[in-house]
């Protein structure tokens, strides 16, 4: 019977998530999801100094946020448990034991003192520090007597000294290291914590993991952890290594600069299907044409094959665009829901049509960040600048805007019932009786109503919104200023 698919999503609680950490997610959960697998989250929370609070349920959030549901993990269990890393603290040193018995791993005494001098003299002669294995020719009586005193260890991987170490990546291809280029690295630190170089070893084995999916960052980790199975005899699993995300300048995506967070993205108005459609491209592709794939059909169409070795770009034009495409696709209430609380904010407290609003917006609106300042005429218009009248194509100017205002002003405060078409044939009406084109109508109008020159909506759409008082008494501030101002 072929074996179950397993994969999981290992990040370490740091209270961020960017966009490299997520697509790991996305793509586990794809890895997963193709071959009617398990998708289990994992929280490395070994290195204690980094831990941050609140880190994991920014984690929860984000998956939540994306659709990626966990079949196993610290919140919805599962037979593998426990799912922290922290809470399995006492699985990992039976296994250093086993490896030091083995002759696979060594204790090691040496104290930060020793370990800084011999970085500093390989600093000096400028070449890669490597651990000396000092302790790796103690005796059994000396290591014996250091254990009883009490004296502070870590336990050491013992790589083989000769050969190479090869491995198969489904992204990158056949890699092999010399073993030499290998360090001794800490596998049990001295706070009894093991290193995430070694529990992801242990983890990924008791927990049946069969494609280990992260970043290349771990390409070169790699053959420390082939040598690890080796030695433990457990089969190494399925490698899929993910490239670089890199931004626009070539440089790596980092948390420590804040580099494109999920978080930041979301609250920028980015939409969860947008950033995860965009992200999924980062690094993939599915060998054609098509840019567009909500999760449901990821799930079924996603392939490793599509990964590309080489770096991604983070562009944020074409998010943008992406989320612009998502926004236009939405139903008019859909988008209403989630456009709501940016409305509000451009409202400034005024109260107006929520959903007029909206579909003025909807096919304007690429981020729901641009909303509030998008419309904030609507709460309030400010001086209009009497070069706005002017527009070439419309054929309107300050004179001309002089001419119609009252002719506007009259016959919109003729109307009983305000709404979209009534406005807009009272306004082609008095074009008709000029002999002029619609737009040069329109354009002052538009121009009096919110001030600015460019909109989210034309003239109507923008007066329907206001309503009948408030057009009236924007278009009656617009000539008492244009007749104030006869320059
Ligand atoms: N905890 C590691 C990280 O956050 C996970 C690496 C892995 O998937 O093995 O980068």
């Amino acid at each position: 019977m072929k074996k179950e698919v397993r994969t999981r999503f290992a990040p370490s609680p740091t209270g961020y998530m960017h966009i490299g950490n997520l697509r790991s997610a996305i793509f586990e959960y794809l890895v997963a999801k193709i071959n009617n697998g398990k998708f289990i989250l994992r929280i490395e929370d070994t290195d204690q100094s980094r831990k941050v609070e609140g880190a994991v349920d920014v984690i929860y959030s984000t998956l939540a946020k994306i659709g990626l549901s966990h079949d196993e993990g610290p919140d919805v269990g599962g037979a593998f448990g426990p799912y922290v890393q922290s809470e399995r603290k006492d699985i990992y040193l039976p296994y250093a034991q086993q490896l030091v018995e083995s002759g696979d791993a060594y204790y090691c005494f040496c104290s930060k003192r020793r370990l800084d001098s011999l970085r500093d003299k390989a600093d000096k002669e400028n070449v890669q520090y490597k651990y000396d294995r000092y302790c790796f020719h103690l005796s059994q009586a000396e290591i014996q007597d250091k254990l009883d005193s009490g004296s502070n260890y870590v336990i050491r991987q013992k790589v083989p000294d000769r050969g190479t170490t090869t491995y198969n990546d489904e992204v990158y291809g056949n890699i092999t290291f010399n073993n030499q280029t290998l360090e001794d690295q800490i596998l049990i630190k001295s706070d009894g914590f093991p290193t995430y170089n070694f529990a992801n070893v242990i983890d990924d084995h008791t927990m049946e993991i069969s494609h280990v999916v992260r970043g290349s960052e771990y390409l070169s980790s790699t053959p420390k952890f082939i040598q690890l199975y080796k030695a433990f005899g457990w089969k190494v699993p399925i490698f899929v290594h993910l490239p670089l995300v890199v931004k626009n300048d070539g440089s790596k995506i980092s948390k420590r600069n804040g580099d494109a967070m999920f978080d930041d993205m979301i609250n920028e108005g980015y939409l969860p299907e947008a950033i995860l459609n965009y992200t999924v491209m980062l690094g993939w592709s599915p060998g054609n044409e098509r840019e567009f794939f909500t999760l449901k059909e990821l799930e079924k169409d996603f392939t490793i094959k599509g990964i590309s070795k080489s770096p991604s770009t983070l562009d944020y034009d074409k998010l943008k665009w992406v989320n612009g495409e998502y926004i236009r696709k939405m139903s008019s209430e859909n988008f209403a829901t989630v456009a709501e609380k940016w409305i509000k904010k451009g409202l400034n407290g005024k109260n107006l049509n929520i959903d007029k609003i909206a579909g003025m917006l909807q096919k304007r609106t690429d981020t729901l960040g641009d909303i509030p300042d998008a419309i904030d005429f609507l709460s309030d218009v400010s001086e209009i600048n009497p070069d706005l009248y002017f527009h070439k194509k419309m054929k309107s100017d300050k004179e001309s805007a002089k001419i119609l205002f009252p002719l506007i002003h009259n016959v919109l405060s003729s109307l009983d019932s305000w709404n979209h078409d009534a406005i807009y044939n009272s306004l082609v009406e008095i074009a008709a009786a000029n002999e002029m084109k619609n737009g040069k109508v329109m354009w002052p109008l538009r121009v009096a109503l919110t001030g600015k020159p460019i909109t989210p909506g034309g003239a109507i759409d923008v007066a329907d919104i206001l309503g009948q008082a408030e057009s009236l008494k924007r278009i009656k501030s617009a000539i008492n200023q244009l007749e104030g101002n006869n320059g």
